[in-house]
């Protein structure tokens, strides 16, 4: 087992991490720009290093800063938290040439999946279903046209390397195929230096359901089950569940077994999501995320795992000591992203918060490194805190997050707290049936 881990990030998943390092007996080494010194995840680590100015492109994204602050503090091995350096193929691999061990998979995997185009052919080729669309990349205009025509309107057309729904254009006609092809190759150069783009058909009212999986490297995996994050805005998931309201027991042990069979061929290690739209009763295939997510409280919650202990475990060479058999999926939890935020407009709302009161009692869970004080930057993600609530049915498990909401107090920035109590007045919230552009439509009806 490691003893000493870097975590490569800020916030609460800086401090989730932290807390499966302390609980494993691992030492801690937070890093930190000038603008978090006074951040929860420093003052909690047993040592802290700072790597940069306040733009995350001279701090947390600063590779050469994270490698010295390992070799300054003795760190064997570096956790990369969400975001950042997390799906960072070369930072993996520099790690790898130092001599320090990346939690998470190989640099390899990380770049395979990372291609949306490659990640696709691959999970083709590992019998996990897709979203029928072109045959790899559409290099042109007139291909563009004659791949949509073939397959029948709407179609997206998506960047193979987006991500944060970046890159992504609806073409609902042929008419509207110059633009949104264009726009998508042009917004995708911008954003992420690569212009490569690929059609898929665009699925009228799916539901984003996701598997977790858990792999060792040496041919074992497992899968825990999925979550249903179907509730976004702008592609950016806002709710989250475990499990699918919309699954049988059946049909997840039918999925969540080709996925687990697909990642130990692959030969992949540590955590990692496979991403489904789900339409009909059919899975298709959108794409793998190979690290652990915002979102996986509430599959700890109801299989009782901890996915960064596993995460560790692998990382340092340990076989998984879990069957298929010992994973079990007991109640219903729901994840609630807090940001600090305007509930209606959505702008960030940076600044001092005043004063903090965390709902607590049992089954409740709160994810956040705010405290009374503390200046939220204005220069990172806006997600404060996460409320993660657990029942044994999904009903209770509604009413303890009603109970909870209710309790939570934040003062001095706006938070989507209220937006969440809303939600919970509506029948299609409460009865589990909504698609993933349920909540687009109601902000703009509401
Ligand atoms: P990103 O990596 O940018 O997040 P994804 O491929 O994961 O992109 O898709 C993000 C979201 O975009 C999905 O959760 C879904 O809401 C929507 N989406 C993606 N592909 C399709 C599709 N073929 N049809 C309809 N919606 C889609």
């Amino acid at each position: 087992m490691l003893d000493k881990v870097l975590i490569a990030n800020r916030g609460e998943i800086a401090l989730r991490v932290l807390r499966a390092c302390r609980e494993l007996g691992i030492a801690t080494v937070a890093v930190h720009s000038t603008a978090d010194e006074n951040a929860m995840h420093v003052r909690l680590a047993d040592e802290s290093v700072c790597i940069g100015p306040p733009p995350s492109a001279h701090s947390y994204l600063n590779i050469p800063a994270i490698v010295s602050a390992c070799e300054i503090t003795g760190a064997e091995a570096v956790h990369p938290g969400y975001g950042f350096l997390a799906e960072n193929a070369r930072f993996a691999d520099i790690l790898d040439e130092h001599g320090i061990t990346f939690i998470g998979p190989s640099g390899e995997h990380i770049r395979t999946m990372g291609d949306k185009i490659e990640a696709k052919r691959t999970a083709m080729e590992l019998g996990i279903p897709v979203v029928p669309g072109s045959d790899g990349a559409v290099d042109t205009v007139a291909e563009a046209h004659k791949v949509a025509e073939d397959m029948g309107y709407p179609v997206l057309i998506k960047a193979s390397a987006g991500g944060g729904g970046r890159g992504m254009k609806l073409a609902a006609s042929a008419d509207e195929i110059d633009d949104a092809y264009n726009t998508a190759r042009t917004e995708s150069q911008a954003a992420f230096g690569d212009d490569a783009v690929y059609i898929e058909k665009y699925l009228g009212q799916p539901r984003h359901i996701e598997v977790q999986v858990l792999a060792d490297g040496q041919g074992h995996a497992v899968h825990l089950a999925e979550r249903d994050c179907s509730l976004q805005r702008r592609h950016q998931k806002v709710w989250e569940e475990a499990l699918s309201p919309a699954l049988n027991a059946d049909q997840r042990a039918e999925i969540g077994g080709i996925v687990a069979t697909a990642i130990a061929k692959l030969g992949y290690r540590g955590v990692g999501t496979v991403e489904f739209l789900y339409e009909n009763g059919e899975f298709y295939f959108i794409e793998m995320n190979t690290r652990l997510q915002v979102e996986h409280p509430v599959t700890e919650m109801i299989t009782g795992i901890d996915l960064v202990q596993e995460q560790i475990r692998v990382a340092s060479g340990l076989p998984l000591n879990l069957t298929q058999d010992d994973i079990s999926f007991a109640g219903h939890a729901i994840e609630c992203r807090i940001n600090a935020e305007d509930p209606e407009t959505f702008t960030p709302s940076p600044g001092r918060v005043e004063a903090v009161h965390v709902p607590g009692g049992l089954g409740v869970r709160i994810d956040s490194a705010i405290y009374a004080g503390y200046s939220i930057p204005p220069y990172y993600d806006s997600l404060i805190g996460k409320l993660i609530v657990f029942g044994k049915t999904r009903n209770e498990c509604l009413m303890r997050l009603r109970r909870a909401l209710g309790e939570y107090v934040i003062e001095g920035v706006s938070t989507t707290i209220p937006l969440f109590q809303r939600l919970l007045a509506e029948p299609a919230i409460m009865d589990g049936r909504y698609d993933i552009h349920w909540l687009e439509k109601y902000l703009e009806d509401n």
